[in-house]
């Protein structure tokens, strides 16, 4: 009796400790750098479909990196969803990813947009463009990265800094394409035309632009875009005598960048996770996750919004994302060796 009691006991016990095991089993922990309103339903969604409850940290992308690195196996981040390959490349050197093998994410994905051996994908894609004021400068005068360096164009250049990743990554992409020395003559006819101390975010350059404050920037399409579709009429009235150049479209084509994730080398929960990726590609959610900051889709025939549906056909830098962050090391020391602030 005591002994059939004890197995009962044990049993129960057992059966408490094994619980939350389970229910772990239907958790994805996800750590994200990108976060829109409209990213909620994308998740929600999610849960609806399979049953698994999402957990996120939302965070600065380098400070999810290092907080990643330091959890190590502690971690409870089964996804790591962050902006730029360059910064995925950062996540990658640090040994956070594991390899993921999935048919669908290989059918659907762009080879140049996903690491060659399944390390990160890429699940939406944006530009960096040239802004422009039209009252200031005619249609079709700016084609090109090269007409930035151009000495014509002295003291009318806005940019924000060599520090960020998207500068890093475009110069990375220039290496790549034309070598180092190209790069480095280009970066420094930049600087040579700068009508201000780098300074703020891309939003920043494109009000400078309307502001008079210079004539020309170099700036990410959804940051015009999303100026663009804006409710507020202070914000159209900002983009109001501007216009946008795809650069490169008679050479070698615009530079795209995206928004990617990876499977964390720690993940308690890889099925979900997987799971997770694959589902980002299907149609709802990739209009979701395109439409929450005014990217484009990485799948083919998804519509998201007007303003980007209107701007979706350029041609794009051959060259795999992967390569901006090969080169980001060079294209650092580019900047450094110039004093490019
Ligand atoms: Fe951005």
């Amino acid at each position: 009796m005591i002994n059939k009691l004890l197995l009962t006991l044990t049993i129960i016990v057992v059966g408490f400790t094994f619980k939350p095991a389970a229910a772990e089993e239907n958790t994805l922990n996800i750590y994200s750098s990108r976060h829109y309103n409209t990213d909620e339903k994308l998740y929600s969604d999610f849960t609806k479909e399979t049953g698994i409850e999402i957990k996120r940290v939302d965070g600065k992308g380098d400070a999810l990196i290092a907080r990643i690195e330091q959890e190590g196996e502690l971690a409870p981040a089964d996804l790591f969803i962050t902006v730029d390959a360059g910064r995925l490349w950062r996540a990658e050197q640090a040994g956070l990813f594991q390899p993921v093998e999935s048919a669908t994410l290989q059918d659907k994905i762009p080879a140049n947009l996903k690491h060659p051996e399944g390390l990160w994908f890429g699940f939406s894609s944006r530009a960096r463009v040239l802004v422009y004021n039209t009252d200031k400068i005619e249609d079709g005068v700016l084609t090109s990265y090269e007409d930035l360096a151009d000495p014509k164009w002295k003291g009318r250049i806005c940019v924000r800094s060599s520090g960020n990743i998207y500068n890093q990554s475009l110069l990375a992409s220039m290496i790549a394409q034309d070598g180092e020395e190209a790069a480095k003559n280009w970066a420094k006819g930049v600087l040579d035309n700068l009508a201000r101390k780098p300074q703020g975010g891309d939003t920043d350059q494109i009000k400078a632009v309307a502001a008079g404050v210079c004539d020309i920037a170099l700036v990410n399409s959804y940051y015009f875009f999303r100026l663009q579709r804006s409710e507020k009429s202070e914000d159209k009235a900002l983009v109001e005598n501007l216009a946008i150049v795809f650069p490169d479209q008679d050479a070698a084509g615009t530079h795209v960048n995206i928004s990617g994730a990876g499977v964390l080398k720690n993940a308690k929960n890889k099925e979900a996770a997987v799971q997770f990726l694959e589902y980002l590609t299907s149609e709802s959610a990739q209009a979701y996750f395109a439409n929450g900051n005014n990217e484009y889709p990485v799948v083919s025939g998804v519509a998201v919004n007007e303003t980007v549906e209107a701007n979706k056909d350029f041609k794009i830098q051959n060259i795999n994302v992967r390569q901006f962050g090969e080169y980001q090391t060079q294209a650092k020391m580019i900047f450094d060796e110039i004093e490019f602030p």
